[in-house]
């Protein structure tokens, strides 16, 4: 059963000792906790688009899944929710705990470089140097943010799907599927101005694509190796037994320019991977009516690739037998896309 009965002890308490006011909501596809009940039902219509996708896609019902706004909230829900049976617990962005990291960094900062300041001195410079930076990041589009939830729920409910074992194992950059198809798996979640984005960027001015199919299909993702960096050392930042108690899940979020800093860092645009993904997703949904990404992924975690796939089932979907053909009918594709 699926509703907000299993948590609601613990948001009493949440909101008594914070004096908050977090709002449940609660659908099929499972919860959603925010700072209001409107946020709540905005995260709770990501949760259900994602849930709509994935079983058109894979023709699994993924478990109760919820979504948290903040690692507070998330910290005092973890226990309850696990306990209910919500098999992942998404938490995501928090701005006014956003502007609260922000604020203790630039008080810790201040200390540093001017030890013994009285209070009243230090509160004033820090509100001045908040003032002066901007006190938040430009609030991302609700349409996009949806579908940034709809992915992120897509990463975690295939590993669930597919990849069980997996669950824990973070070797891989999402799962143990094959980078692509992992991430063509959350990208298929996504809808709205973001999924258009990122079809209209599948071909630049002169036709080309922004990396070419067979160098798609066998490369790492462009964050694999940064992404075990930059979780290290948020790990660092946000204080480990913090990140344990938590589930070992936090909110990751970076300032603009650490994200254009740690971004800078790929041999390759990670933009570009996304829209590849979202392209021959495309293209195999147009060859095969529907992709075959459940049968796809159960041929791999069997020990089979693409090639020998394209070998026996190929046909069968509309698709050439093997990576060469594959490659020239996808270019005959674009061109009639
Ligand atoms: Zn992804």
């Amino acid at each position: 059963m699926v509703d907000c009965g299993a948590i609601a002890a613990a948001l009493l308490a949440l909101n008594a000792q914070g004096g908050t006011d977090y709002a449940c909501k609660a659908s099929p596809a499972g919860l959603a906790v925010a700072r209001d009940a409107d946020q709540a039902n905005h995260y709770l219509a990501a949760l259900d688009s994602g849930h709509a996708a994935f079983v058109a896609q894979f023709g699994e019902t993924p478990g109760p899944a919820a979504i948290i706004q903040g690692n507070q909230a998330r910290a005092a829900l973890a226990g309850p929710l696990e306990a209910a049976g919500y098999g992942r617990v998404l938490p995501w962005v928090d701005a006014v705990e956003e502007a609260q990291r922000r604020r203790d960094r630039i008080r810790a900062q201040i200390e540093d470089q001017a030890p013994g300041l009285p209070e009243a001195q230090l509160n004033a410079l820090v509100e001045r140097a908040l003032g002066g930076q901007g006190a938040t990041d430009e609030p991302l589009d609700p349409a996009v943010e949806q579908a940034a939830i709809a992915h992120e729920l897509g990463h975690l409910w295939y590993i669930d799907a597919f990849w069980p074992d997996d669950r824990d194992a973070p070797a891989h950059y999402g799962g143990h599927a094959p980078d692509w198809l992992d991430e063509m798996a959350a990208v298929a979640m996504e809808e709205g101005p973001l999924l258009e984005t990122r079809r209209e960027q599948l071909r630049d001015a002169d036709g080309e694509t922004p990396i070419a199919l067979d160098a798609f299909l066998a490369m790492e993702h462009p964050l694999a190796s940064l992404g075990q960096a930059a979780r290290a050392n948020l790990a660092d930042r946000n204080n480990s037994a913090d990140t344990a108690a938590s589930g070992g899940m936090q909110v990751l979020r970076l300032s603009g320019e650490e994200a254009d800093e740690f971004l800078s860092q790929a041999a390759i645009d990670p933009g570009s991977y996304y829209v590849m993904a979202r392209g021959f997703l495309d293209y195999l949904t147009a060859r095969a009516g529907a992709a075959p990404l459940g049968e796809l992924s159960t041929w791999m975690r069997g020990g089979g690739t693409m090639e020998t796939w394209l070998a026996e089932h190929g046909a069968a979907h509309g698709l050439p037998s093997n990576t060469d053909l594959l490659v020239a009918d996808w270019q005959v594709w674009l061109d009639g896309a």
